[in-house]
């Protein structure tokens, strides 16, 4: 064997003497090269993060592989939970799309917002409402901090020039500005449709970019492949700066439509087959990520803007062991899957029931981005960092259930108490519980088990805390009453 060991002492000497020149030179260049490569990772490590916020249309919690549905098959949500951190108990901000995405994009109750109505639940087509200019979305935060920004998908906060995603901080947009089902045409078969393979030309939705209308109706069929394309050419043309994606997914609400690279593959059926589509629209964002590099420079979020539609039969999706879907205050209206991921940042497989919601993500987003604490005045959002970094505990106390303009129950650590309650869609009169529901959710998550009666304490602390929303909640006058 060749070693300097077996060499005679002077040739030992000469071999030292080279071999110390060659060390040397070695070192000399592994520190130049480390310097290079070092700095390189400085200034990668030193910039912003990117944001990637991927909010899905009416999924339930129990529509994901991951999120224990038997026939759904989401390899790439599963994949993002186990290199992730993956929710029990994430709220959206209310059980309908606008208010909902205006709760997610203000950091704010949409009843400060005037983004909810008792009358009209959101925007339709003929409103003349929109989300205010005077609201500071999380687009317009992050943008000021240096960040590139793009809405793809569903926006729904008002499709008027000054509600649209280009007035409120995001660079570009291209997508449906309102839900899938509005703008039905005269003779096509409307609510039965819902539960057919529907057409798209029943529907005469505009497929926008940035202000323009430049399809229409929008060929459904091709919405999320082409939401995902976009949604990958942004990421590719930004690598160089921090950005921030806002996706949006119009699907899986109902009229389901998929491309034809996904018909009849779910052994679930159609909504089976959209939501194996959304499943690998995020695989292609997260893939992306890896390729270009980013994956450990981006915080991902993925969640949905409520419930499950349940009205729609199986068309709709399910709220798994939650009771309830889309509309209601009852778990199932507003509790949603919810998968954070960010390699090296997070750590892999973890699960939390810490309590957190949308209103969450303005400020922790926000902070990413480098805003200080000081300066996020949003008052219903508290920063996630300590939850998805540190795997600790959530700084959220307690989360409230609005429908429209009222609070219909409230959670407090464990706890819910319903103090109205109503069916997600019925006519059936609003139920006031002049003794609320009090139910255990950590223990009871179907919310089978009342245990006020046995918790005068909890009747006591729950009472108090409505007081508190009811005094520091301002309820402002409805966007969505203003139509033609
Ligand atoms: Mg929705």
């Amino acid at each position: 064997m060749f070693s300097p060991l077996n060499m005679n002492p002077a040739r030992v000497s000469r071999y030292s003497a080279k071999r110390h020149v060659h060390m040397s030179i070695r070192i000399f260049l592994a520190l130049i090269a480390s310097i290079f490569v070092g700095s390189a990772i400085q200034m990668k490590g030193a910039s912003k993060p990117n944001i990637v916020m991927i909010f899905v249309d009416d999924l339930g919690y129990g529509d994901l592989g991951v999120y224990g549905n038997p026939t759904i098959r989401t390899p790439h949500l599963d994949r993002m939970a186990q290199e992730g951190m993956r929710f029990t108990d994430f709220y959206s901000a209310a059980s309908v799309c606008t208010p909902s995405r205006a709760g997610l994009l203000t950091g704010r109750y949409p009843v400060r917002s005037g983004m909810c109505s008792d009358r009209r639940r959101v925007l339709f087509p003929n409103s003349k409402g929109g989300l205010p200019a005077s609201e500071w979305t999380m687009a317009e935060a992050i943008k000021g901090q240096g960040y590139a920004t793009a809405a793809v998908g569903k926006w729904h906060l008002g499709h008027l020039p000054q509600f649209l995603p280009t007035s409120h901080g995001f660079d570009s947009y291209f997508g449906i500005p309102y839900s899938n089902d509005m703008d039905l045409l005269p003779g096509s078969p409307g609510g039965a449709a819902r539960s057919l393979e529907p057409e798209v030309e029943w529907w005469n939705v505009p497929l926008m970019r940035d202000e323009k209308v430049v399809e229409r109706p929008a060929d459904q069929t091709t919405i999320t492949r082409r939401y995902t394309q976009e949604a990958v050419t942004f990421i590719k043309s930004n690598q160089e700066k921090p950005f921030f994606l806002y996706l949006a997914h119009s699907l899986p609400h109902v009229p389901l439509f998929r491309s034809p690279q996904f018909e009849n593959k779910s052994l679930r059926g159609l909504f089976g087959d959209v939501v194996e589509e959304v499943d690998w629209s995020v695989g292609q964002v997260l893939n992306t990520l890896r390729e270009t590099g980013l994956d450990q420079h981006t915080l991902v979020f993925f969640t949905s803007d409520n419930g499950p539609w349940l009205t729609q039969g199986p068309a709709g999706g399910t709220a798994g062991l939650l009771h309830e879907g889309k509309g209601s205050t009852w778990e199932g209206g507003m509790r949603e899957p919810a998968i954070a991921w960010w390699p090296g940042k997070i750590k892999a497989g973890g699960i939390t029931s810490e309590l957190a919601s949308t209103l969450d993500l303005f400020p922790t987003f926000a902070r990413l981005s480098g805003i200080p604490e000081s300066e996020i005045t949003q008052k219903d959002g508290y920063d996630l960092a300590s939850v998805l970094f540190e795997n600790g505990r959530s700084a959220r106390p307690h989360f409230a259930f609005y429908r429209g303009t009222r609070i219909f129950a409230l959670r407090m650590g464990a706890y819910k108490a319903h103090y109205l309650t109503k069916s997600a869609y019925g006519r059936d009169p609003v139920v006031e519980h002049e003794n609320p529901l009090i139910f255990n959710l950590l223990h009871d998550p179907s919310e089978r088990f009342d245990i006020a009666g046995q918790r005068p304490e909890l009747v006591k602390a729950f009472e108090n805390l409505r007081t508190h929303y009811l005094n520091e909640v301002e309820v402002v006058p409805s966007q969505l009453e203003i139509v033609d």
